[in-house]
């Protein structure tokens, strides 16, 4: 029997035995509650009946959250947590049994877990499950696993480009150092597909002042978190040295714990379209000294995404587009919408090799002519499109006006026919055809003399020498025969076409049909010819009668009658020289001038004119300034008419009290026979019709009679005697009229 001292000391024992106990279990509790490992209890239904604050920070759900509700509500995968439970409840151990839990959050973890059954006399009293989150891992796994997938895609997309171009890839282990080129690469460093090379050797090659930029965009790669790699540079080439222009892309691959693993990229050798970009530099100077030249143009070049690299030229501004600076802008920034639409086409076209020109009416109404070209390299691929617009508003004008002259032409009742220089003809109007009889078709390709009657096919070269001489052949009367034979009366005027640089490049003739005016000028002749024949024998006879009677009256010193009878005699000469003049006229007409031609002593003859002139002129000085035993071949009586017609006129057209000059010098083995006169003048258009037949100038004296066949007259016997009237005139001033003689020098 124990004794109460020992039963106490034993109850001591036992307390102290207790004491430690539980503070063995509150230091366990502690630690498993406090441990960093997750853990917790689940009974055999499944429900969570503990789980230590590690496991709650898991999945951060507080303990009324977690512990009571069953495990199941906290795994992302029934089928696995279902195969957990089965495998405890039939007392395997899990090691490292994979799972996936949710978190409160929503996001997962991955974890393995570890757990077997705690039992009690053979009863599931709960599982010990110990969770180790592997999350961090697993996703790093995933990640590795896509950047795997990432890498294989980038390079078999470089693969392709590389088949595609010229391309070289390049692959640089960061952690060890080793660089890989491709062939491809190789080649545009010109080194050997077998040839080694190590980030120093591609250090060096970088071109020496690109070298600091291409080190800093390495370094700035590699950087954690950016990676990306894009430039631009120059490199030598191992093999020659030779500088070649690459772009350069690349990719920084980093590891989970963010140093760059590898750096992987490719290389192309841009070098052809770089110097592209220098020769469109190049070209663009070209451009712009060439629109500087070209009045109203318009230089554009665009690249192939239809940018402008070059806008040269003031046309731009004059169409109507806004005045700014078009260099390096896009045409869908700067035009508006329905502009870019409508030139798009022609962009596409250029760029697509094809050569070729529109035209195309602007909106401020200028018609534009453009040529679209296509900038072609080395190996004859498009890198750019040139555009050359030129303002051909003028030259369509032109072309208008051409066709209204044309038209003019072609309705003209005067046949209008030009020809070559060879006389060759080359166009022909409906008068034309009219009046000849013969088709354009027949006529056009033929020569001239086509035209032409037998006598006359020499007249031709005539006119090609004056014309050649610059005169313009005017209202030149003479005949043509028509298609069937017949001689027709044309006046012609011709004149000379010009090509722009002032050639004569042919002729244009437009002919007037004067047959029925010819012969009603033949019938107004014949009744010149016959009223000056009737009137020119009772004159003479009253030109006799006075004279006798002036001399009667002389002796019989009647100053009154003989005063009388000298301006009657005035009178009379003046109509007998107006007869001569009606006559000679007739008679030139009719082709009927015959002259006498003989050796005469022209002082003699200028002494007698002056005479006569003073006698009929008593209020003019008319003064001879002679050249003594001058003698001149010539028809004397006709000479005389020309010299009285030239005399009548000076006093006729100059006011009393002026001085007329009647003289004669030698020039160069001729002799020159002048009147000048101090009188009105002479219009210097009037100055070219003056010989024609019946021109009068339209003057303030239109008192003074005359018919205006006087120097007509004149003209036309000096052309008997080879010789030529020239009239030098003043308006205002007087006027000189000339012409030059054979002098016949005395043996
Ligand atoms: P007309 O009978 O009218 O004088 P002409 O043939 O002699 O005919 O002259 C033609 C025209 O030339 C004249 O109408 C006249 O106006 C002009 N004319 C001729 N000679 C002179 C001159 N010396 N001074 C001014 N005008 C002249």
């Amino acid at each position: 029997m124990q004794s109460l001292q020992e039963l106490q000391q034993e109850l001591e024992r036992y307390k102290l035995e207790h004491q430690k106990l539980s503070q063995r279990v509150e230091e366990l509790s502690d630690f498993i509650e406090n441990a960093s490992v997750p853990i917790h209890w689940v009974d055999e239904n499944g429900i969570i009946i503990w789980a230590n604050q590690a496991e709650l920070d898991l999945l951060g759900y507080s303990a009324d959250e977690y512990i009571g509700h069953h495990i199941k509500d906290f795994h992302q995968d029934e089928f696995t947590i279902n195969d957990i439970l089965q495998r405890l409840s039939s007392d395997q151990i899990l090691k490292d049994f994979p799972a996936i839990l949710k978190s409160k959050d929503d996001s997962v973890k991955h974890v393995r877990i570890n757990s077997n059954v705690y039992r009690k006399n053979g009863e599931f009293i709960h599982t010990r499950c110990i969770t180790t989150d592997i999350t961090a891992t697993i996703e790093n796994e995933l990640k590795q696993a896509e950047m795997l997938t990432e890498l294989e895609e980038s390079e078999a997309r470089l693969r392709m480009a590389l088949s595609i171009s010229n391309l070289g890839t390049w692959d640089y282990n960061v952690t060890n150092g080793i660089l890989k080129w491709s062939e491809g690469c190789k080649e545009i460093y010109g080194l050997n597909p077998d040839a080694e090379v190590d980030y120093e050797a591609f250090s060096k090659h970088i071109y020496p002042d690109d070298r600091e930029f291409v080190e800093a965009e390495i370094k700035k790669a590699l950087d954690p978190g950016n990676g990306s790699y894009d430039i631009i540079y120059r490199i030598t080439r191992f093999d020659n040295d030779a500088v070649v222009w690459i772009k350069s892309y690349g990719k920084v691959y980093f590891d989970e714990t963010g140093k760059a693993v590898r750096f992987i990229g490719s290389v192309l050798d841009i070098t052809s379209a770089k110097l592209a970009n220098e020769q469109i530099l190049r070209n663009e100077k070209l451009f712009k000294a060439i629109v500087q030249n070209i009045p109203n143009s318009l230089i554009l070049i665009i690249d192939k995404d239809h940018r402008f690299l070059t806008v040269e030229g003031d046309l731009m501004e004059k169409l109507g587009y806004k005045p700014i600076d078009y260099k390096g802008t896009h045409p869908s920034d700067v035009l508006n919408a329905d502009r870019y639409e409508a030139a798009k086409p022609l962009f596409e076209r250029v760029l697509s090799g094809k050569t070729f020109s529109v035209e195309y009416k602007a909106a401020t109404g200028e018609d534009l002519k453009i040529h679209l070209i296509p900038l072609k390299d080395d190996r004859d691929k498009v890198y750019a499109g040139l555009l050359i617009a030129t303002d051909i508003t003028d030259s369509k004008k032109a072309e208008e006006k051409g066709a209204k002259l044309a038209a003019i032409v072609e309705s003209s009742d005067d046949a209008i026919i030009s020809k070559t220089l060879e006389g060759i003809i080359t166009s022909w109007n409906d008068a034309a055809k009219r009046l000849f009889g013969y088709t354009a078709d027949e006529i056009i390709g033929k020569p001239i003399q086509t035209l032409f009657p037998e006598d006359r096919l020499d007249e031709e070269t005539e006119i090609l020498s004056r014309l050649h001489r610059g005169e313009r052949v005017e209202h030149f009367e003479t005949q043509r025969k028509t298609k069937d034979g017949k001689i027709i009366d044309l006046s012609l005027t011709i004149s000379p076409i010009r090509d722009s640089k002032n050639n004569i490049i042919g002729l244009s003739k437009i002919a007037r049909d004067i047959t029925s005016k010819k012969q009603e000028d033949m019938r107004k002749n014949d009744f010149i010819a016959i009223v000056s024949h009737e009137l020119k024998t009772p004159l003479t006879s009253v030109k006799s009668y006075v004279q006798l009677l002036l001399a009667k009256a002389k002796k019989e010193n009647d100053q009154f009658i003989t005063n009388a009878l000298s301006r009657t005699e005035i009178q009379v000469n003046k109509m007998a020289s107006m007869i001569n003049d009606f006559l000679s006229l007739a008679r030139l007409e009719e082709g009927k001038v015959y002259l006498r031609m003989e050796d005469f002593e022209l002082h003699v003859l200028m002494v007698e004119l002056v005479n006569d002139a003073q006698f009929l002129a008593s209020g003019h000085t008319i003064k001879l300034q002679d050249c003594d035993e001058i003698i001149v071949h010539g028809d004397r009586d006709k000479i005389g008419q020309v010299l009285i017609n030239l005399l009548s006129n000076a006093i006729k057209y100059s006011p009393k009290g002026t001085t007329i000059i009647l003289g004669c010098k030698k020039v160069a083995g001729k002799v020159n026979i002048y009147v000048t006169d101090e009188g009105i003048g002479i219009s210097e258009t009037d100055q070219k019709r003056l010989f024609e037949r019946f021109y009068r100038v339209d003057n303030q004296l239109k008192t003074v009679s005359g018919f205006g066949i006087g120097l007509y007259l004149v003209s036309e016997i000096l052309k008997f005697h080879d010789s030529k009237i020239i009239v030098e005139s003043v308006e205002g001033k007087g006027s000189t009229f000339s012409f030059e003689l054979e002098e016949v020098k005395i043996k």
